[in-house]
């Protein structure tokens, strides 16, 4: 049964509303209520999520939603997030990787990374590494994947890169040079081990702490601009729960989707679909980013084992991330329908913008998700470097790549070729951008501007996508939330 009040609602129990309902039920006296729409696990966590090798995010899957995309004008897609307890964190590749120090530049005051790494360390128990860099008691395993135990792709591709030149960084945790090197991974003994399990799953026990699953937040309730409860449709059909204060970490897209659907956003947008506005904040959902990847098809040598982490090793330069991915994705994402091996060529700093667009007709399905990709002219350059540098590099890993696409071997790639082979890595951010200008929507500690009572935690308040994967960072800001929520 859904409780009548509660201290505080958690919107979303995905990577970062697992943290905060851990950490803010950590106070027996708060009451906290979180409110997850996919499933829950009443007898035990499955094996799929569990195994770190596996991304269960395939077309059979029944913990994602699907969301119409726009890569770029001429590229239609569909993009998948987690829809689970645990959310993307629940399915994702398990590369927790924290941004680079120089990321921080773009957030606001008291964000600096400086200030953030004591909460990195907060998060993690560091196997590898010790030392005032790393955590040695929080909930997060990290570790990485030993010489010895490393998928013949990930040798062949850290000796061919070094062999180029590029520096080795056992560390990539640490500030310092970029390079090629082992990636961090939040796994123990194969099992993924993120903010459901790392988190969650240990305080299901407490008596202040009401997790409900299959229960949908369909509005966050506003009176004399604040934040006072949520409807909620559930088992129980549609209820309202009252609350002192609302958190909502539904992820990057359907965060701004919630906020608009609550009458908070673009007042044009708002009237268009037929929403009273409530608060007209421009920039909801406006100028998110996302890393645009390319993925470079080759053929093995001969075959190669599977059941391993979809990515052990990575290679940085300034502006690009490369991952030779062990396993064929089909291997690891039953029914995706890739079959042979990809290098991926990532844009790590990319200068494009997206929007999430309501649909007007009908604004509680899906909204679009425009990406706008390669409408900066310096994201495709960069793109068409990475792939370059990536056809050195498979043309120099001879003992497992067989054959390699001929526009790659020769650098003859041109838009066409581009554009069939660009994707997204799944890191979209900054869709309720945090800061104090006209367009930011929460301000330095996640809350509303212009709602009391009312939060936003999660990647969509990262003022811009971090250069590497966003999980880790998004893990660090919900444990610093906590503490603000009082
Ligand atoms: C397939 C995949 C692989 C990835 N791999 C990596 C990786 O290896 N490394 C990395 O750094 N990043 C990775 N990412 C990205 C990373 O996992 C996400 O950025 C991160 O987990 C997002 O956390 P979040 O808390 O912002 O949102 P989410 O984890 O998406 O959580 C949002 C939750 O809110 C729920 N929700 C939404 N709307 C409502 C509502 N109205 N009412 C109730 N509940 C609602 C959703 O069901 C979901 O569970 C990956 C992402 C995907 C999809």
């Amino acid at each position: 049964m859904l409780p009548e009040h509660a201290d505080v609602v958690v919107v979303g129990g995905g990577s970062c509303g697992c943290v905060l309902a851990a950490r803010l039920s950590d106070d027996p006296q708060r009451t906290v209520l979180l409110l997850e729409e996919g499933d829950g696990f009443a007898s035990g966590v499955p094996r799929e999520i569990r195994d770190a090798a596996t991304l269960p995010v395939g077309p059979e899957s029944t913990w994602t939603t699907i969301f119409p995309a726009q890569l770029t004008e001429r590229v239609a897609t569909v993009v998948t997030r987690g829809r689970v307890l645990g959310g993307c964190g629940a399915l994702n590749g398990a590369y927790f990787v924290r941004a680079r120090p120089a990321d921080f530049d773009a957030w606001p005051a008291g964000w600096s990374y400086d200030e953030v790494l004591p909460y990195f360390r907060a998060i993690e128990t560091d196997t590898d590494f010790t030392g005032d860099l790393h955590g040695d008691s929080g909930p997060v395993p990290v570790s990485r994947v030993p010489a010895d135990r490393r998928h013949p792709v990930s040798r062949s591709f850290l000796d061919a890169a070094q062999r180029a030149g590029h520096v080795p960084v056992d560390d990539l945790n640490a500030p310092g040079p970029d390079g090629v090197g082992p990636v961090p991974l939040n796994v123990r003994d194969g099992v993924r081990t993120g903010p459901l399990l790392a988190h969650l799953v240990p305080v299901l026990h407490r008596p202040n702490l009401t997790v409900a699953t299959g229960s949908r937040v369909t509005r966050i309730v506003v009176a004399g601009g604040r934040a006072v409860g949520v409807d909620v449709i559930g088992t129980e059909g549609l209820r309202r729960v009252a609350a002192d204060r609302v958190i909502v970490s539904a992820g990057a897209v359907r965060s701004p989707h919630l906020l608009m659907l609550s009458g908070i956003g673009p007042a044009d947008e708002l009237r268009r679909a037929g929403i009273d506005v409530r608060y007209d904040l421009p920039g909801v959902g406006r100028d998110f980013s996302d890393h645009p990847e390319i993925a470079i098809p080759y053929r093995y040598r001969h075959d190669l084992p599977t059941g391993v982490p979809v990515l052990e090793t990575v290679l940085h330069t300034d502006a690009l991330e490369l991952r030779p991915y062990t396993v064929p994705f089909d291997s690891a994402i039953p029914g995706s329908g890739v079959t042979v091996p990809v290098l991926g060529v990532v844009a790590t700093r990319p200068r494009s913008r997206g929007r999430i667009v309501l649909d007007p007709d009908d604004p509680y399905a899906p909204p679009l998700l425009d990406y706008r990709y390669l409408s900066d002219p310096d994201d495709r350059a960069d793109l068409c470097d990475g792939v370059r540098l990536a056809g050195d590099l498979l043309a120099a890993m001879a003992d497992v790549v067989a054959d390699l696409d001929p526009a790659v071997r020769r650098g003859g790639i041109d838009d066409a070729w581009l554009t069939a082979r660009l994707g997204t890595s799944l890191h979209l951010s900054g869709s309720c951008r945090m800061g104090d200008d006209a367009t930011a929507v929460v301000d330095a500690r996640c809350r509303v501007h212009g709602i009391d009572g009312l939060s936003v935690v999660d990647t969509s308040v990262f003022p811009q996508v971090p250069s590497r994967g966003p999980h880790a960072t998004a893990v660090m800001l919900a444990h610093r939330a906590a503490g603000w929520a009082a």
